[in-house]
């Protein structure tokens, strides 16, 4: 997989920790983790490797973190 040096930094770093300045916001969604508990999830393209991130934001979430997402991103 194609990792730049901010990519492989961010790998695995908790979702609060910004996106570095080559991550290119892709789109954003509201999502549900059960009845009650609703976030955000973030999908960015890294303008250096092509690398896929997915980030959750989630008061229920705490431990978030980035993660490579296969999910396609046009
Ligand atoms: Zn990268």
């Amino acid at each position: 997989m194609p990792d730049c040096p901010d990519c492989i930094a961010l790998d695995g770093a908790n979702a609060v920790v910004s996106p570095h300045a080559n991550l290119l916001l892709h789109s954003d969604a509201g999502i549900n983790f059960g009845a009650t508990a609703t976030g955000h999830v973030a999908y960015y393209i890294c303008n250096a490797c092509g690398a896929k991130w997915e980030r959750i934001r989630a008061r229920s979430e705490p431990e978030a973190v980035w993660r490579h997402t296969d999910k396609p991103l046009d």
